[in-house]
């Protein structure tokens, strides 16, 4: 029996923890914990945030320009957020023409 050096760890994702941004005060210590589930866009200057289920709640009760479930390309780099399909994309996939920051259509 050999010694594998090797896990077989699967597909190498980016593996950068996408974790709320919610800190109260700014302050490290009161960082919190919780991984990441929505991605907002909180105005259009493209400024966007990372936020837990709880804090989502918090974010709601301020004005901001858009939100998604994050998935699988929210926050790597070079993706645009495409305001229709409400998700993250890479810009060389087709069909992607919401990169500019419009205000979204309001129902
Ligand atoms: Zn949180
Ligand atoms: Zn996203």
């Amino acid at each position: 029996m050999t010694m594998q050096p090797f896990a077989p760890l699967g597909r190498i994702v980016d593996s950068r923890p996408r974790k709320c941004g919610h800190s109260p005060g700014d302050n490290p210590g009161t960082d919190c914990p919780a991984e990441a589930t929505w991605h907002i866009m909180w105005n259009t200057d493209r400024e966007v945030g990372l936020a837990c289920d709880p804090h989502m709640d918090i974010a709601r009760r301020y004005v901001f320009l858009d939100s998604h479930r994050i998935g699988p390309d929210c926050d790597m780099p070079g993706t645009l957020w495409d305001f229709d399909e409400k998700r993250c994309v890479y810009p060389d996939e087709p069909a992607v023409e919401t990169a500019a920051a419009e205000q979204p259509t309001t129902a």
